[in-house]
């Protein structure tokens, strides 16, 4: 039976009256790999559902955030039971309280923080503390991490504009740009070499710690190494931002798993248990500096409301459990493994790359390492073994730059329906 999505195709047509390619996220509209993006109607555990009927295996997780699957019944009841005693007061609430004392736990850096509402506030909100302390302007970041989608960090930014071929977004004014220099990721040479150079303007370097956002990358050890000593030979700040790291790649982020000790770290995604949640963080001598303790001005409506705080908190407890985490880590495993060796008997030309929970197939015949050799694997097959799969019932991110999520709640069945499908994506 063909896949039929007459009912997605038609809600397509109408939101594309409506909104820029018929989506409020640009990746969602299946640029990247072509055909028509099935509009979902619910979810539940480690499945989708789509408004024609066809169940899915989801590997996009709502893009990292549903570690414990959908819809799940104490996050669920938790989300409920907040929005019973009100959605939002615009006051401080103990929740609040208990959810920085949680992050905290699993964040030893993260010494104070703010809690905002996605992702891209917390990383505009951090570089703003970075550039405030230093009295600098100038900012590092590398080629293809995206760090949403505010004005000095949309450049060269990876991720959806990867998939689009624009390096950095027309809108971002010449004169903020200039600030941003960008370098390839992995590239010690190079890091060096800038701080040589303008080791005085520099206010931070921000990086995914291990890159998501051009596929699943992750960092050398000389390069973590060059980082924290060139930022604390120059007095600029190192900025984790674990907004898709954070309780994806180890309970306590990238940082936990490397050991190394940010100045400042972003989270969002898995903190927020589905809902919109950011957080930024990081030593208090300069966390202080933010009002009304300090000048550096950043405030949020909605900001710690108790619907986001209630999920996060709620998932946060769940993931402590013993083994919760690490079972998801163990399945992704099984997968990464069973996918390199589908590809091996196929004679296809893969790396399956992996840390944690995150995983991405690169078709490429050596090791993905930064944006160039992203860029140069085989895109075309990529869109190619997306479509099968998604005809097959395995939903993968539409696009070849971006990491496969897997969740608490992806088990033995899931994964060997995902290797049935891979079997034959593979030859497609
Ligand atoms: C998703 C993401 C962001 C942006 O978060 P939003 O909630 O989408 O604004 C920032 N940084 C990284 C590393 C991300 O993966």
């Amino acid at each position: 039976m063909p896949h039929d999505l007459s009912r997605s195709k038609d809600l397509l047509e109408r939101a594309a009256r409506l909104m820029p390619g018929g989506v409020n996220s640009p990746v969602r509209a299946f640029k990247g790999v072509g055909g028509t993006p099935p509009f979902i109607k619910s979810a539940q555990g480690a499945w989708l559902t789509d408004e024609d009927g066809h169940r899915y295996v989801d590997y996009c997780g709502t893009w990292g955030p549903a570690i414990l699957g959908h819809a799940h019944p104490q996050v669920v009841a938790a989300i409920c039971a907040a929005a019973g005693r009100g959605t939002s007061f615009g006051a401080p609430t103990a929740a609040e309280v208990d959810m920085a004392e949680a992050v905290r736990r699993y964040y030893p850096s993260i010494e104070m923080m703010r809690m905002v509402s996605s992702g891209t506030e917390a990383c505009m909100s951090a570089l703003r503390v970075a550039r405030g302390v230093t009295g600098r302007d100038g900012i590092v970041k590398f080629e293809g991490c995206y760090h949403g989608h505010a004005d000095s960090l949309l450049v060269k930014a990876g991720s959806g504009l990867a998939t689009f071929g624009v390096p950095t977004s027309p809108g971002v004014p010449a004169d903020l740009a200039q600030h941003t220099h960008t370098l390839a990721y992995n590239d010690v040479a190079g890091l060096e070499a800038l701080f040589e150079k303008r080791g005085g303007e520099l206010a931070c370097v921000i990086l995914e710690p291990v890159c998501g956002n051009m596929g699943c990358i992750p960092p050398s050890a000389a390069f973590l190494e060059a980082l924290q000593r060139v930022t604390k030979a120059h007095g600029a700040l190192l900025i984790f931002d674990e907004v898709m790291t954070g309780f994806r790649v180890a309970r306590g982020g990238a940082q936990q798993l490397f050991g190394v000790d940010p100045d400042l770290t972003c989270l969002g995604k898995v903190v927020g248990g589905g809902l919109p949640v950011g957080v930024y963080g990081g030593k208090a001598e300069y966390m202080r500096q933010v009002s009304p303790d300090g000048p550096i001005y950043q405030a949020g409506t909605l900001s710690g409301n108790p619907l986001a705080t209630a999920a996060g908190l709620e998932t946060l407890r769940l993931l402590a459990e013993p083994g919760v985490f690490e079972g998801a880590a163990e399945t992704t495993a099984t997968i990464v493994e069973g996918l390199r060796r589908l590809a091996a008997e196929a004679g296809v030309a893969a790396q399956v790359q992996h840390v944690g929970t995150m995983f991405t197939v690169f078709f490429s015949d050596a090791p993905v390492t930064d944006f160039a050799t992203a860029a140069a694997c085989d895109h075309a097959r990529f869109g190619r073994f997306h479509g099968a799969l998604l005809e097959q019932g395995v939903y993968f991110p539409p696009s070849g730059y971006e990491a496969c999520f897997v969740s608490t709640a992806h088990g033995p069945y899931e994964v060997e329906r995902t290797l049935d499908a891979a079997k034959v994506a593979l030859g497609a």
